[in-house]
C-alpha cells in the first residue's frame, strides 16, 4: 500500500488561497481524517491528491509515483491513480439491481490482468471442499426453514460467504446434495484430474499464476472474477442478502453500504471519502463509523476522509490534519491533537463541550513556575510539566517571526508572486461571560508578553468544597452518566464535566477546583501553546 506525499501543496483561485503551502505525508495503511471548519481547504486537498483539481505548484506522490509536479509538468489523469472516492452523494443507479451496481464499475476495467483458467481453477477448489462434505452440510443445515428445507437463495450466499467461492462455484456445490449424505469421493476425484491435467501443462496459464508466476495480458475481468469481487465486498459491508433488490427498496444506511461495496470492489489501494455520512441519522452515522473502522482493517487500504465533524474526527482517524484557512495547523494522533494543541484554534476545534479559555496576565519566577491574575482579579499559578524557560521562548518566537517576514519579503520579490488574499489571523477565542460582550466594538489591545491565556479542559473543571474558586452554578445538562455544568465566577462561566448522576440546581453556591497537570498556557500574540502543567489557585 503506498504513502502519499505532498510537498509546498499550493491551490489558489486569484488572490485567495484555498490551500497554502502544505506537506504532508500520508502513511501507509493509515485513516487521516481532513477537518476543519467549512471553507478550510479540506475538499480541495482531497481533489488535488485525487486529481480532480489541479494543484497552482507543488509535488504529490502516491507510492513511488509521482501523479503531480508543477515543475516538471507531471499530472497524471484521476482514473490513472488508482485511487477509489466515496462522495457525500453517493449516486446509486436506480434501474441497476446492488448487484449490478456493484458489478457495474468491474465490466469496465481494461487493464493488464493475470492470465487465469477458471475452470481448472474451480475444480480445484471445488474437490478441496468436497473432501471434507461435513463442512458444506453445516452450512446448509444452517439454511433450513421452518419446515425443514433447504433455502436454495440463502444457501448460495452462506456457501459463497463460507468458502469464498463465486456464486457459479456455490451453483454447483449446491448441485451435489452433499446433505442427503451422498459419496461424493469419485466426483472429487475427477474434479482433481481435472485440475491436474491443467497442471501437467494442458493450461499453461493457471500453471503460472498457481506458481506464483504471473502472465499478465491486457484484458476485462471475466464474469466469474467480478462475481467474486462483488461477493467480496458485499460481504464485508453485509449486504449479502439485498443484492437482488432496486436502490430505492434499500434504507439509506444500506444505500450507502452498496455505494462503499461499489468503491471497494476494484480493490483501491487508496480510499478517498468526501463526508460520505452527512446524509444519514445520527444513530446509523454511528453504526456506520464502526463499519469504516473495521473496513478500514480489513481492507488494508489508506483511508483519506474529509469531514468537519471533529467527532468523527477524533474516533476515526488514526492522524488527523487539521486546517484553517488553507493552512495545516496540526498533523497528529487524535488523542494528541486534543491533549498538546499546537495553538488556540486547535484547542478550541477539538474537544465537545469546549474548552475553557481564561485570560491571565502575569510573569515567571525564578523558580520557574508563572504568576498570574485571573477571572478579573484572582490570584493563581502556573506550575509547567516540563522546565520553561519563558522569556526563552519569547525571544525564539520573535526570531522565528522576523525569519518567516524575511521569507515572505524574499517571495514576494519572486516573478508571479500573488499575495494571499484571505490572510492568516490569529484564532480570536472566546471568553465565556455572563454578560457576552461585542468584540467587534473593542479596540485590539497591545499585547505584552505579560499576556497568556490558559486553557483548562472541562474534564478538569471540579465541584469540591476544598475547591479555591467559590462560585455559583449557572446551568446543568444533566445526562444520567454525567453532567456538563456552566459555573459562574464573578463575571465569568467555567464548563465542567462532572461524572455520575449527581443533580445540580441553578444558584447553589459551590468550589471550583481546577485539577490535573494537563492545563495549557498559550501566548496572547501568537496564540501558540507555550506550556503544559497545573494551576495552583
Ligand atoms: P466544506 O466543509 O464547506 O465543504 P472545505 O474545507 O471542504 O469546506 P473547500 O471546498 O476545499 O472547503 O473550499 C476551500 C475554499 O476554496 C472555499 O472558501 C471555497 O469557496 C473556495 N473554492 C473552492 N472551489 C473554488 C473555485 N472553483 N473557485 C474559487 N474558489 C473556490
Amino acid at each position: 500500500m503506498p504513502e502519499i506525499r505532498l510537498e509546498h501543496v499550493t491551490k489558489r483561485w486569484g488572490k485567495f488561497y484555498a490551500v497554502d503551502d502544505l506537506n504532508l505525508v500520508i502513511g501507509d495503511n493509515s485513516f487521516v481524517t481532513l477537518l476543519g471548519p467549512s471553507g478550510c481547504g479540506k475538499t480541495t486537498t482531497l481533489r488535488m491528491i485525487a486529481g480532480l483539481e489541479t494543484p497552482t505548484s507543488g509535488r504529490i506522490t502516491i507510492g513511488d509515483k509521482v501523479v503531480f509536479d508543477s515543475r516538471l509538468g507531471i499530472n497524471i489523469p484521476a482514473n490513472k491513480r488508482k485511487v477509489g472516492f466515496l462522495f457525500q452523494n453517493y449516486a446509486l443507479w436506480p434501474n441497476m439491481t446492488v448487484y449490478e451496481n456493484i458489478a457495474f464499475g468491474l465490466s469496465n476495467i481494461k487493464e493488464p490482468l493475470p492470465k487465469v483458467d477458471f475452470e481448472a481453477k474451480n475444480a480445484a477448489r471445488l474437490a478441496e471442499i468436497l473432501s471434507t462434505p461435513g463442512e458444506v452440510v453445516k452450512v446448509l443445515d444452517d439454511c433450513r426453514d421452518k419446515t425443514g428445507k433447504i433455502d436454495e437463495k440463502k444457501a448460495y450466499i452462506k456457501l459463497i460467504d463460507a468458502f469464498t467461492i463465486s456464486q457459479y462455484t456455490a451453483k454447483k456445490l449446491y448441485g451435489y446434495h452433499l446433505e442427503s449424505g451422498k459419496d461424493v469421493s469419485a466426483e472429487a476425484a475427477a474434479l482433481r484430474e481435472k485440475a491436474e491435467n491443467a497442471k501437467k501443462g494442458l493450461n499453461e496459464s493457471f500453471e503460472a499464476v498457481r506458481d506464483g508466476q504471473v502472465v499478465l495480458e491486457t484484458r476485462k475481468l471475466t464474469k466469474e472474477e467480478i462475481d467474486l469481487s462483488v461477493r467480496r465486498v458485499s460481504r464485508i459491508v453485509k449486504i449479502g442478502m439485498f443484492m437482488d433488490r432496486y436502490p430505492a427498496e434499500l434504507s439509506g444506511g444500506q444505500q450507502q453500504r452498496v455505494a462503499i461495496a461499489r468503491t471497494l470492489a476494484p480493490e483501491p489501494s487508496v480510499l478517498f471519502m468526501d463526508e460520505p455520512l452527512s446524509n444519514l441519522d445520527a444513530k446509523l452515522r454511528l453504526e456506520m463509523r464502526y463499519e469504516l473502522q473495521r473496513l478500514h482493517v480489513e481492507t488494508g487500504s489508506t483511508f483519506v476522509y474529509v469531514t468537519h465533524d471533529q467527532m468523527e474526527a477524533m474516533t476515526l482517524a488514526t492522524q488527523i490534519c487539521l486546517i484553517n484557512n488553507g493552512v495545516l495547523q496540526q498533523y497528529d494522533a487524535p488523542l494528541t491533537v486534543y491533549n498538546r494543541p499546537n495553538n488556540l484554534f486547535v484547542a478550541d476545534f477539538v474537544g465537545n463541550p469546549s474548552i475553557n479559555f481564561v485570560e491571565a496576565k502575569g510573569s515567571q519566577r525564578a523558580d520557574g513556575a508563572v504568576e498570574l491574575t485571573i477571572l478579573g482579579d484572582k490570584q493563581a499559578v502556573f506550575h509547567p510539566a516540563q522546565p520553561l524557560d519563558l522569556p526563552g521562548w519569547f525571544k525564539a518566537r520573535d526570531e522565528h517571526d522576523a525569519l518567516l517576514a524575511e521569507e515572505h519579503k524574499q517571495k514576494a520579490a519572486e516573478k508571479g508572486f500573488v499575495e494571499k488574499g484571505n490572510k492568516d489571523e490569529t484564532f480570536r477565542y472566546h471568553i465565556a461571560k455572563v454578560e457576552e460582550e461585542d468584540l467587534s466594538l473593542q479596540e485590539e489591545p497591545v499585547l505584552t508578553n505579560e499576556d497568556l491565556v490558559l486553557g483548562i479542559r472541562p474534564e478538569f473543571i471540579g465541584i469540591a468544597d476544598s475547591g479555591a474558586l467559590a462560585g455559583e452554578i449557572y446551568g446543568a445538562m444533566p445526562t444520567g452518566m454525567e453532567s456538563t455544568i456552566k459555573v459562574r465566577i464573578g463575571d465569568f462561566l467555567l464548563t465542567g464535566v462532572v461524572f455520575g448522576s449527581t443533580l445540580f440546581t441553578i444558584g447553589t453556591q459551590v468550589h471550583v477546583d481546577v485539577s490535573g497537570d494537563n492545563i495549557m498556557l498559550f501566548d496572547r500574540r501568537s496564540g501558540k501553546c507555550v506550556a503544559f502543567g497545573s494551576l495552583e489557585c
